[in-house]
C-alpha cells in the first residue's frame, strides 16, 4: 500500500533521540589503560578491563570533568552525589558479565538544547527547544569483530571500559531534520568543549532513535520503536523518514506498531526488525560495591565552569554585535571552534571584518574542502589573511585573482610574505589615481570625436576606452577603479 500525502499530513512523528558520546580521555573510566583507537587488538587491556577476580575500578577524574562540561552547555541540574550501577547481561564482548552505568542515577539531569533547524538547502530556519531528560556516565563494551567468510568472531577488549555520556532527549523532536540538527549542535558543542571528536562515522558518536507517530491532536503517545545501526546524521534522517510512512501504513491497515528493536539497512535506506523488546526489565541494576560514592563539591562546579570556554551561541551572537556580521555569515564561522578562533585573530589585525569574514567562507573554506582538511590545517596564518585582505581592499589584487593564485602560492610557503608572493606572480594590479588619470586623460585626449560622442548618450564606447586604457597601461591596472576614472573623465 504506497499512502498518499493527506493521509500522512493527519500524523505526527514524536522522536527521541539517546546518544553516545565516546569521552577523549587518556585512560579509561575506570582503569589507566590507554583510551585510544586504531592499536592493536586486545593491547590497552588491564586485569581491570577484563574483570579478572580481585581486581578493583578506580574512577578517572577527568571523565567525570567532561560530563559536568557538557552538562553545564546543556543547562542540566549536576547531581551532587553520585553512584554507579551495574547493569548484569552476558555478552562475548564484555568481560566483566556486567556494564557500570549511571542510567538509573545520572549525573546531569534535565537540561535542554536550542538548535537550528533547516529544510533542505534553505537558508531559513526554525529554532526548536530540545529538552533533555539527563546525561549519564558509563562504560563501553568491547568490539565483536566478523572477519568476512569467516565462521567465527574475533573480540577486541580494547574498547572495553572507554568512558561515555549518554545523553538521552524528551521526545520533543517532530521533524526529522531536527533529529539531524539536533545531532549537528551535539558534534559541535562536543569539539567546542573538547571531549570528544564529534565523528559519527568512525563511531566516536553514536545515535538511537526512538520512533513513534500519532493522529495530530492526541495526546497521548503512540507506541515507540527503537532503531539502531545509523552511522552519520543523514541515515539518522532517512531512518526516520522511512519509519514515519511505515507505521503510519500499518496503523492505517487497522495494524498495532510492536515494541521492537529496528536495524537501519543504509543501501535500501529501510529498516528491518532485528529483536522483540523485553517489556520486562532483567538486567538485575544494583549499586556498583567497587566504587565508592563520588561527591560534586561547590569548588568543584566553580572551577570547571571557569574554565568553560566560551560556547558557539554566545560567540555568533557576539559576532553579529562586535563584527557587525549577518547572522548567517556568524553560524558559518562560528560552526568549527579553529575557524572562530582563527577569525578572531584575523580582526586583531584588520578592520575589514565582512571581507575576512568572506574569505573564511569562500575561498579557504573550499580550500580546505578540496584538500580534505580541517580548520586546523590553514593554508594561511592570521597575519597572511589579513594582508591578502588589505591587498584586495585596496583594489591592488582582484578578489578572484587572489583567491586562485594567491592563496594556492601561500598554502606552498606559509614563511612567505604576501606582498612579495604577490609581487613575484605578477598579480599586483595599479590602482592608484595618480597614476592612472593621466594614463586615462592621455586616451580621452587621443579620441576627441569618440569623446563627444559618448558625451551625447553613445554610452556603449566606454568599452572602446577601456581596450584602449588596457593596451597603454605598461603595468595590471585595476579595472574597477579605472572604469570609474573613465567614467569621471568622460562625463566631465
Ligand atoms: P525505555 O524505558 O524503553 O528505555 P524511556 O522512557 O527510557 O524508554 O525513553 C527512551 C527514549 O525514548 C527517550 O529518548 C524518550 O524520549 C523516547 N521515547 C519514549 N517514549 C517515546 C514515544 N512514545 N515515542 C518516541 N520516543 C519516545
Ligand atoms: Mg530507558
Amino acid at each position: 500500500m504506497s499512502i498518499s500525502e493527506t493521509v500522512l499530513s493527519q500524523y505526527e512523528l514524536v522522536v527521541g533521540l539517546e546518544v553516545h558520546v565516546q569521552l577523549s580521555s587518556q585512560s579509561k573510566i575506570f582503569a589507566a589503560d590507554a583510551n585510544r583507537f586504531g592499536d592493536a587488538p586486545n593491547t590497552n587491556v588491564s586485569v581491570i578491563t577484563l574483570g579478572h577476580p580481585g581486581t578493583l575500578p578506580m574512577l578517572n577524574a577527568a571523565v567525570v570533568e567532561m560530563a559536568i562540561k557538557m552538562g553545564l552547555a546543556c543547562h542540566c541540574d549536576i547531581s551532587r552525589y553520585n553512584i554507579f550501577d551495574r547493569k548484569n547481561y552476558f555478552y562475548p564482548d564484555l568481560p566483566k558479565g556486567f556494564q557500570i552505568t549511571q542510567e538509573k542515577t545520572p549525573i546531569c539531569k534535565g537540561g535542554y538544547l536550542d538548535i537550528r533547524v533547516r529544510k533542505g538547502n534553505s537558508k531559513n530556519y526554525w529554532i526548536k527547544r530540545i529538552r533533555l531528560n539527563r546525561i549519564h556516565l558509563e562504560e563501553d563494551a568491547g568490539k565483536s569483530v566478523h572477519p568476512p567468510d569467516a565462521d567465527y568472531t574475533q573480540i577486541d577488549l580494547n574498547r572495553a571500559g572507554a568512558p561515555l555520556i549518554e545523553m538521552v532527549t524528551e521526545p520533543d523532536i517532530r521533524q526529522p531534520e531536527e533529529a539531524a540538527a539536533y545531532l549537528a549542535t551535539i558534534r559541535r558543542l562536543v569539539r567546542y568543549l573538547g571531549i570528544c571528536d564529534g565523528n559519527m562515522e568512525e563511531g566516536s558518536m553514536r545515535c538511537d532513535a526512538n520512533v513513534s507517530v500519532r493522529k495530530k491532536g492526541n495526546i497521548r503517545l503512540g507506541q515507540k520503536v527503537e532503531i539502531k545501526n545509523m552511522n552519520s546524521m543523514r541515515n539518522v534522517q532517512r531512518a526516520i523518514e522511512y519509519e514515519f510512512v511505515r507505521q503510519v501504513t500499518l496503523l492505517e491497515q487497522g495494524e498495532s506498531i510492536q515494541a521492537e528493536t529496528r536495524l537501519f539497512d543504509v543501501a535500501s535506506g529501510r529498516t528491518f526488525a532485528m529483536r522483540t523488546k523485553e517489556t520486562l526489565n532483567d538486567y538485575r541494576y544494583f549499586p556498583e560495591p567497587d566504587l565508592a560514592p563520588f561527591v560534586v563539591t561547590d569548588a568543584d562546579l566553580a572551577r570547571i565552569q571557569a574554565a568553560m570556554p566560551q560556547l558557539p551561541e554566545a560567540l555568533m551572537e557576539r559576532f553579529q554585535q562586535q563584527y557587525q556580521l549577518p547572522e548567517y555569515d556568524a553560524a558559518v564561522l562560528t560552526e568549527e571552534r579553529e575557524t572562530a578562533l582563527f577569525f578572531e585573530q584575523v580582526c586583531q589585525l584588520t578592520k575589514h571584518y565582512k571581507a575576512v569574514s568572506n574569505w573564511l567562507m569562500g575561498p579557504i573554506k573550499s580550500y580546505l574542502n578540496e584538500n580534505g582538511k580541517t580548520a586546523d590545517a590553514m593554508p594561511l596564518t592570521p597575519s597572511q589573511l589579513a594582508e591578502v585582505v588589505a591587498l584586495t581592499e585596496s583594489g591592488a589584487i582582484s578578489f578572484s585573482v587572489a583567491a586562485k593564485e594567491l592563496l594556492a602560492a601561500l598554502a606552498y610557503c606559509p614563511e612567505a610574505q604576501v606582498k612579495e608572493v604577490a609581487r613575484n606572480l605578477n598579480l599586483i594590479q595599479e590602482s592608484n589615481t595618480d597614476v592612472l588619470l593621466p594614463l586615462i586623460e592621455g586616451i580621452v585626449a587621443k579620441f576627441p570625436q569618440e569623446a563627444a560622442a559618448y558625451k551625447k548618450g553613445k554610452k556603449k564606447l566606454i568599452g572602446m576606452f577601456m581596450g584602449e586604457v588596457m593596451k597603454a597601461a605598461p603595468v595590471k591596472i585595476d579595472p574597477k577603479k579605472a572604469d570609474e576614472l573613465l567614467r569621471q573623465v568622460l562625463e566631465s
